[in-house]
């Protein structure tokens, strides 16, 4: 049967074809990948037949993403667990629908472990000597950058998708880091000769233990430590802190570790 075009087709069809030109968000441009190549991690490997059934939504929009459901997802009242502790970060919170990529990633550990990097050149896991190195030369964008390090929160469908290498966004834990390159790169430098004698946590609290500051000598530490005081507060300054670079690492030959060893210090 010919149903008569109205006005309202119009409007319907013009919409929908906003819908589908929307950008991916972080979920479904690192969900892309995974459902290509597997996880890029040591165990790797995705397998699509244990993804959960994606069935009709009735929600344009993503709750967890914000991105476009294209009406295949799942609903988010019977998808999510009584425990799921991470609703309040939703994007569209009037949303009942999640989107594919989001339930691929909710239902998968490594989304929850990983140092992810995503560009338009694939998905990569990485540990914390490939991390400095992407904060400090980060691919052409668009690209996704999420650092967790509870390793037990839902962090990729906050992250936003960077636009520019100089100025972006590192989903850090539930914090989204913005990195000023010409600023960050400088005081990650000085924190890596820092390093050299303090400890992280030194250099994040700004308490130091004396015979270290004797070591470092005192001149060269308290001009330092006046660089590293003015960005403490910054959001991204933990990060970078997490990033940077150990003498002992080199040693160590750390860049064959684990890229889920977590942030925290020593
Ligand atoms: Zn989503």
């Amino acid at each position: 049967m010919m149903v008569p075009t109205t006005g309202f087709d119009t409007v319907a069809t013009a919409t929908a074809t906003l819908e589908s030109a929307r950008p991916l968000t972080a979920s479904q441009r690192i969900a892309r990948w995974v459902r290509r190549d597997g996880w890029p991690t040591r165990e790797g490997g995705h397998d699509p037949a244990k993804e959960a059934a994606v069935v009709p939504v009735p929600d344009a929009s993503c709750a967890a993403c914000g991105g476009s459901t294209g009406g295949l997802g799942q609903p988010r009242a019977s998808y999510l667990k009584g425990s799921f502790m991470d609703r309040n970060a939703f994007r569209v919170q009037h949303s009942a629908s999640l989107c594919s990529a989001c339930v691929l990633l909710m239902d998968d550990r490594h989304a929850r472990t990983t140092i992810l990097l995503e560009s338009d050149a694939g998905l990569r896991a990485l540990d914390r000597q490939a991390l400095r190195d992407a904060l400090a030369e980060p691919p052409e964008p668009p690209f996704v950058l999420v650092v967790p390090t509870s390793l037990k929160k839902h962090l990729i469908f906050r992250a936003t998708v960077a636009g520019d290498r100089d100025h972006f966004p590192v989903q850090y834990e539930e914090v989204p880091a913005w990195v000023d390159r010409a600023t960050f790169v400088p005081v990650l430098l000085l924190v890596e000769e820092m390093r050299a004698v303090f400890s992280g946590d030194e250099i994040l609290s700004g308490r130091y233990q004396q015979h270290r500051i004797q070591a470092f000598g005192l001149a060269r530490w308290r001009a330092s430590e006046a660089v590293v005081a003015a960005h403490r507060a910054s959001p991204s300054f933990p990060l970078l802190v997490m990033a940077a670079r150990r003498p002992l690492d080199e040693e160590q030959g750390s860049s064959t570790a684990p890229s889920n060893d977590g942030a925290g210090e020593e």
